[in-house]
């Protein structure tokens, strides 16, 4: 039995829907298992030999063994009969921030919507290979995508927080999913989320004003708020900063370090500096060429963050972060 239950499929959500969110069918939350969701995930995660701890990685600031969030094999994505990705293989680690760093049009945004499926969004866009998060194919035709997005959010680059209350924001998820039964419950988790999320000093007097209201880093750090509100394990960040001042964008990097204490991050980012300061390692693609002329993304190496920035095995890295292009 898989452990993302029911087959629902992307479908279900309406164009515009923010899938983060799980806005699609309405389902209560014991429709929607996630605690026995988690722990199918976890024993599953036990018992997998392909997510036993791993040893030999050196992240910083970390003594304990790493786990396997993620384990990615031979995935490449088509748009049409376009490559846009080629037999990306490598995994990430739980609890980490894993930066995907390279050239624009290599396939970043691709990759990273194949975390949670959002690619199933576009028409023609078509995912081979095999994406496992915790042992688990979130592929396999009965995995309920529904499930499998709460459980992976994602923020975007421009912060798209819903034209509501701050308060509407971060509860929306919480009620759609059936998250909180009473009034109190509700107010508990918004507060939590908006403290983890470091926006809750500035917001607690305003929470019925409209979240457009906010500045672009406080509707940002809203996004991350409605994020976590919904108690996801992983966190995709595409380009999060990328419409942020500086001061904003040192605010959202400071957040992520906190986080990651909970979570598993993912960040796209075309700065390489930023790459440097906030993760634990680093993937870096980049754009080829076969035969035919067509053009499409593939891994080139990943490794721990430090090394990537100081000593990669690739020269195309080493070019890449000299400067050399891109
Ligand atoms: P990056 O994030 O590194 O800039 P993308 O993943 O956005 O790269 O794009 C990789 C390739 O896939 C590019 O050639 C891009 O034009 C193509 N691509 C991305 N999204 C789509 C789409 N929805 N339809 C068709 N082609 C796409």
């Amino acid at each position: 039995m898989r452990s993302f239950g029911q087959d629902t499929r992307a479908a279900d959500l309406r164009p515009g829907d923010d899938p983060t969110v799980g806005e699609g069918p309405r389902r209560s939350r014991e429709e929607l298992p996630r605690e026995k969701l988690a722990l199918a995930l976890i024993s599953k995660s036990e018992e997998d030999p392909d997510s036993r701890v791993k040893t030999g990685q050196t992240p910083r600031e970390r003594t304990e063994p790493l786990q396997t969030a993620f384990d990615i094999a031979g995935l490449s994505v088509y748009y049409g009969d376009k490559p846009a990705l080629r037999e990306v293989t490598f995994e990430i680690f739980a609890r980490q921030i894993t930066a995907v760093i390279g050239p624009s049009g290599c396939g970043k945004s691709t990759f990273i919507r194949c975390l949670n499926r959002m690619n199933d969004l576009i028409p023609n866009a078509r995912v081979e290979g095999s994406v496992r998060f915790e042992g688990q194919d979130i592929y396999a035709p009965e995995v309920d995508v529904i499930a499998l997005r709460r459980l992976v959010g994602m923020v975007f680059q421009k912060p798209n927080p819903f034209p509501k209350s701050i308060y509407d924001n971060v509860a929306f998820g919480l009620r759609v999913n059936g998250m909180a039964r009473r009034k109190g419950d509700l107010d508990d988790r918004v507060q939590k989320a908006l403290d983890k999320a470091a926006l809750w000093d500035e917001v607690k007097d305003k929470l019925r004003d409209n979240a457009l209201s906010l500045s672009g880093g406080q509707q940002q750090r809203l996004c991350i708020a409605r994020a976590i509100a919904v108690e996801p394990e992983v966190i995709l960040m595409d380009e999060p900063c990328s419409a942020l001042d500086p001061i904003a964008t040192a605010r959202i990097e400071d957040l992520m370090q906190d986080l990651k204490q909970d979570y598993t991050i993912v960040i796209v980012t075309h700065n390489m500096q930023q790459a440097a300061r906030v993760s634990d390692r680093t993937a870096f693609f980049l754009t080829q060429v076969d035969e035919s002329g067509s053009r499409y993304g593939q891994l080139v190496e990943v490794d721990d963050t430090d090394r990537i920035f100081t000593n990669p095995k690739d020269q195309r890295t080493n070019d890449y972060i000299t400067g050399r292009f891109g």
